[in-house]
């Protein structure tokens, strides 16, 4: 399987990192051996002095797409979780000035938490759909769905033009505003809507 994330998709956030708002959707890439389930623990990686949590919505690639029409795009993902989009900030500011590639400060080894998923059936609206973030309690991260600028239609619908979706492959959705450090120490929880499915230690 494969992560495909999308940057820049809610307006307030590529604001505050100061990214002009995309025509396009911004598309990177992480590998499964980002991925890290089941709550455990995070530990920050030794290469860097600024990880910075990202909350984000996660859709669970149900079938094979290739060249999907969006009028179909919603019936390639079955369900929405939570995944964290960790982000090692120092190094992304480096190769971003530079005009190199983020990989190494997004795809490095567990820096996408991925919560359990719940079946897209059970929303009665999915561009109404709050999410939020508490770093030791405090909120620092909310979003909503209906503040997206690219649907979940037109994310898939562009991706498959390049990227063949698979069966297993998780979208990360892009983040809301409030992205910050997190250190040793910290304890991380993500709700979607009233659920608390993120529920880990940084360590
Ligand atoms: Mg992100």
């Amino acid at each position: 399987m494969k992560i495909i994330a999308i940057g820049r998709n809610y307006a307030a956030h590529a604001k505050e990192l100061n990214n002009p708002v995309p025509e396009k959707p911004v598309i990177f890439l992480k590998p499964d051996t980002a991925v890290l389930k089941d709550n455990k623990d995070f530990y920050i990686p030794s290469f860097s002095n600024d990880v910075h949590y990202e909350i984000e919505l996660v859709l669970r690639v149900c079938k094979e797409g290739k060249h999907v029409d969006k009028k179909f795009a919603s019936s390639y993902f079955d369900a929405i979780g939570l995944g964290i989009d960790f982000t090692a900030r120092d190094l992304q500011a480096v190769h971003k000035q530079k005009g190199l590639p983020w990989e190494l400060a997004k795809a490095f080894d567990h820096s996408a938490p991925v919560s359990s998923f719940i079946p897209k059936t059970d929303f009665e609206n999915l561009y109404h759909i709050g999410f939020s973030l508490k770093k030791n309690n405090v909120e620092v991260q909310h979003g909503n769905t209906q503040n997206l600028i690219f649907s979940f239609e037109t994310i898939i619908s562009f991706v498959s033009e390049y990227i063949t979706l698979r069966k297993g492959d998780l979208i990360f959705t892009g983040t809301p505003e409030g992205v910050g450090p997190v250190q040793i120490g910290d304890h991380l929880e993500g709700y979607l809507e009233d659920k608390k499915l993120l529920d880990f230690h940084v360590k």
